[in-house]
């Protein structure tokens, strides 16, 4: 069986090399710490949660809680360490950061069919099978060398706008038209404003409160993607003249063009989810939900995702990756974690679960897997897989991914029923795993 090479000791190359070793396939992790770091991480230790303790809600109500479940039951390290390293945190699951580093360290290091090399890697392998699991923050001499293997397809921040749920939506307020009456039927539906509505908005972004940026992540206005607040306080008129900009939009209702719009496009093939188109933005997640349901339409608005922004090494891999996490034009070459476009230390970890199974997979000769599109894993790869590659930005797990439920089913039971569903699918997948 040929050996694998895994670069990056986080949380979805840890995942990654246990799941291939625990198959009986030999794996080289490289780690660069404790030789480099990056800005964000200080312990020496792998898989080295870098900001918060908490690797969100446990309840099934919860797409992460279900993912968490799925990836317990089929024997990952990450819950392993988590389970045995939590704090007490309510409905939440919080671990000791050091414990849990500590813990997934000592499993790697023990691992008969494991080498870890500490040390940075400066390109990628010229042949064998290998899983790049380098990070949101992956080091600027291989980012280089991906650069050359994706093209422009590679990215070096996020610029994260709300996205919403289409059920959720006053489609008595909203109306669908394309600027100009362009492109393909009228893709976008459109928040108007009138005057007054405009001025109160604008008040409110300015005197909302931000998140402040990180030192690291000061130059990620440079790059031409501007947080809503920003243009606010360049002047009153700078979002109408941006992405609130009305012109080429007629209300069909009034039969004129409002004097602000806000406008939503569809963030995946089903139309379950829209996005705010342009507001990337750095406003707290309070801030954000009691603002942005000021957009008429959205006032009762049930928002998957909060914008965000951050410094964040990823690649566009509905453009470029196989649902199987692997490189498309490359088939050997894996890519696994954040740098895959999902978004958050669980869905890291899930993605280093696939990469790594699949990894496995292909050095003995097997088919590599998907996983059953209805489970939280299988949903959130067949997201960042298939969503519309022009406009990507990374996602994490939320229920509003999941292919919707057959019949009909009460809006408070559809949760426990999406999550009943996953986990059926997933003890019939785990038999052919
Ligand atoms: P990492 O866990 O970052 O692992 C990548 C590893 O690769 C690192 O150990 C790095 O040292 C190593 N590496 C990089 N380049 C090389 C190289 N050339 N050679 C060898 N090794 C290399 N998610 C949450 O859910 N909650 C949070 O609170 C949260 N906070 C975050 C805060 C910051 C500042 C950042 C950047 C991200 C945060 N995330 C958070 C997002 C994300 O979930 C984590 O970054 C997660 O750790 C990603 O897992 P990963 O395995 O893809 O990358």
């Amino acid at each position: 069986t040929a050996a694998i090479t895994i670069i990056g000791g986080g949380l979805a190359g840890c995942e990654a090399a246990w799941q291939a070793a625990q198959r009986g396939v030999r794996v080289t992790l490289h780690e660069m710490k404790p030789e480099a770091y990056s800005p964000a991480h200080t312990l020496p230790g792998l898989a080295e949660l870098v900001c918060s303790n908490s690797l969100r809600g446990e309840s099934l109500e919860n797409a992460v809680g279900l993912l968490k479940e799925e990836l317990r039951r089929t024997g990952s390290l990450f819950m392993a360490a988590a389970d045995a390293t939590r704090v007490p945190a309510g409905g939440a699951l919080a671990v000791d950061r050091e414990l849990f580093s500590a813990f997934v360290t000592a499993r790697i290091e023990e691992h008969p069919l494991i080498d870890l090399v500490r040390g940075e890697v400066a390109d990628l392998p010229p042949e064998g099978i290998v899983v790049v699991a380098s990070g949101p923050l992956t080091s600027d001499l291989l980012a280089g060398r991906l650069r050359e293997l994706t093209g422009p397809n590679l990215y070096f921040y996020d610029a994260i706008a709300p996205i919403v749920t289409a059920e959720s939506l006053d489609m008595a307020k909203v109306f669908r038209a394309s600027r100009y009456g362009k492109g393909e039927g009228d893709d976008y539906l459109n928040s108007p404003f009138d005057e007054g509505e405009y001025e109160r908005f604008v008040d409110e972004i300015l005197a909302a409160e931000k998140v402040p940026a990180r030192e690291f992540e000061k130059v990620v206005h440079f790059e031409g993607c501007m947080p809503v607040e920003e243009m606010a306080e360049r002047g009153r008129e700078t979002l109408r003249f941006g992405p609130m900009k009305p012109v080429g939009l007629v209300d069909p209702r009034s039969g004129q063009e409002p004097h602000a719009v806000v406008q939503l496009r569809a963030e995946n093939r089903e139309g379950t989810l829209f996005n705010l188109v342009g507001f990337q933005t750095k406003l707290t997640w309070p801030e954000q939900r009691r603002i942005f349901r000021m957009i008429p339409g959205l006032e009762n608005a049930e928002f998957v995702r909060l914008g965000s922004m951050h410094r964040n090494t990823f690649i566009n891999a509905p453009a470029l990756l196989a649902p199987t996490f692997q490189f498309r034009s490359r088939p050997r070459i894996f890519f696994a974690g954040q740098i895959t476009g999902v978004e958050g230390y669980v869905e890291s970890a899930g993605s280093g679960f696939l990469a790594g199974i699949n990894a496995a997979r292909l050095a003995r000769g097997e088919e590599p897997l998907v996983p059953p599109p209805a489970t939280a894993l299988g949903a959130l790869v067949a997201h960042i897989t298939t969503a519309p590659a022009k406009h990507f930005q990374p996602m994490n797990v939320n229920y509003g991914l999941f292919p919707p439920l057959e019949g009909k089913v009460k809006k408070k039971e559809r949760r426990g029923k999406l999550a009943e569903r996953a986990l059926a699918d997933l003890v019939r997948w785990i038999e052919i795993m």
